[in-house]
């Protein structure tokens, strides 16, 4: 049964690279109708936060990632890590350095001036010294890495990977403190949780040739690998607040939808033939990891404005105004003054690429504003724009409070157009002005109506004053 997971370290909130990371981790089990797990990585206690775990959980949330197992967290599994190291120590495949920190020292310099790579040179790694020096002794625990031979494995990505043992450490697996090192909690979690493929950034393509030749030593099953690429600004660089929001809720701040956002990230790098467009089961039941590009994507919010667009104007109304509300409330509006939501989510769809802008677009619906927009004003409440003014609202105030439809709205505009001989623009436009404040917004009827009769007559009054 497949097992895939998404492994995080809580130093930060969950920023776009990381959920498309989890994305991927988490189409690939739910595709194969596999488990997906959760796993804090938080054993670097000087960089992880609560709040940074709380941040993660609530992008994942957003984002409707669930998790079928977990979260687990590495602190809590600390004894596990140093029963498998005391086993290894038993077995030999680990062993205590007591080397100092001047001796290592000593020998990076002297590598480096050799022109070689700093490597241990396992003067550790024989029985003498295990004999003669006592466990009481301040030490590192070391995995003693194969010294022949290549690590290969094929991976799911990037195609297959051969590194020589001899460019590899034996790298630190316990600390002088005692505390189990980064790379070997990943084994042990992955062998414990039976995780069948690992889906991770490229960064970690080195640590991979570390941990098989760990997991082979402590005779666990080897997962398959995957190595996504990086994400790049638009102008190439790696990709860093510099290029505007990088943290997943910064996107819901901003007024992107989840199915946006998740259709961005999963085009981001993986592609169906040329089809943009995926709901969530498409992807599910599309995404596989050849399909994964190995070359770095650079990320376009122009494409991502575009698909929110379509997903305003796509998804069901209803399921778009509970995530107007938010943007809503942060405007401050009082809700029960106007239009119920759905109401502007049909009216303003079309003209809103994101739902901040939809939120404060719509504002005359809730709120009076304290002056005419200047330009608009000039432009169309000039005097020879009061005498249609004047006359559409005698029609408008003649509607019964009950019949405030769109549809009657709508003849009350063109009657007084007709009857004053001119175009529907000549009164329309006042007409908006007046009831706005502004020059543009959705069709001047439907928005009139959602302002309300009262407002708008006291607003036309204003503007006639
Ligand atoms: N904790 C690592 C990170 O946040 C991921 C490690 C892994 O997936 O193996 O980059």
């Amino acid at each position: 049964k497949i097992k895939t997971r998404f492994a995080p370290s809580p130093t930060g909130y969950l920023h776009v690279g990381g959920a498309r990371t989890a994305l991927y981790s988490w189409l690939y089990a739910r595709h194969a109708q596999g488990t997906f797990v959760l796993r804090i990585e938080d054993t670097d206690l000087e960089r992880s936060t609560p709040e940074a775990i709380d941040a993660i959980m609530q992008g994942m949330n957003w984002l409707d990632l669930s998790w079928d197992e977990g979260p687990y967290y590495q602190t809590k599994r600390f004894d596990r890590y140093n029963q498998v190291i005391d086993q290894m120590l038993v077995k030999g495949t680990a062993y205590r350095c007591y080397c100092s920190k001047e001796r290592l020292e000593k020998l990076r310099e002297e590598q480096m001036a050799n022109g070689e790579k700093a490597r241990y040179d396992g003067h550790c790694r024989c029985d003498e010294v295990q004999k003669s020096r006592s466990a009481n002794e301040p030490h590192v625990v070391r995995f003693a890495n194969p010294i022949d031979g290549v690590v290969v494995f094929d991976d799911l990505i990037r195609g297959p990977i051969e590194i020589a043992n001899k460019e590899l450490d034996d790298l630190i697996i316990r600390r002088t403190d005692g505390s189990p090192t980064y790379n070997f909690c990943v084994v042990v979690d992955d062998w414990d949780m039976e995780i069948t493929h690992v889906i991770r950034g490229e960064d970690h393509i080195n640590n991979t040739p570390r941990q098989i030749n760990i997991l082979k030593a402590l005779d666990a099953p080897l997962p398959q690998y995957g190595h996504v690429s990086m994400i790049l600004g638009d102008d190439g660089q790696k990709l860093s607040k510099r290029h505007g929001a990088v943290g997943v809720m910064q996107y819901r701040d901003d007024g992107y939808l989840p199915e946006a956002l998740l259709n961005y990230l999963v085009r981001l790098g993986w592609s169906h033939g040329d089809q943009e467009i995926f709901s969530r089961p498409e992807m599910i039941e599309f995404f596989t990891l050849d399909a994964v590009s190995r070359s770095a994507s650079a990320f376009n919010t122009e494409k991502l404005l575009w698909l929110n667009h379509h997903y305003i104007n796509h998804l069901d109304a209803d399921y778009v105004a509970q995530h107007l509300l938010w943007h809503m409330n942060k405007q401050g509006y009082d809700l029960s003054n106007g239009p119920d939501l759905i109401t502007i989510v049909k009216l303003y769809g079309e003209r809103s690429k994101t739902l901040k802008e939809m939120a404060e677009s719509c504002a005359y619906c809730y709120q009076d504003f304290a002056q005419f927009d200047a330009d608009a004003a000039k432009k169309h409440l000039r005097l020879v724009a009061k005498e249609p003014l004047e006359f559409v609202k005698q029609k408008l105030s003649a509607i019964a409070d009950f019949d405030w439809q769109i549809d009657i709205i709508h003849q009350a505009i063109q009657g007084a157009a007709d009857e004053l001989g001119v175009g529907m623009g000549k009164v329309g436009m006042p007409l908006r002005v007046a009831v706005t404040g502004i020059g543009q917004s959705p069709s001047v009827d439907a928005t009139i109506h959602a302002v309300g009769k009262k407002r708008a007559l006291a607003r036309i009054e204003k503007a006639l004053d």
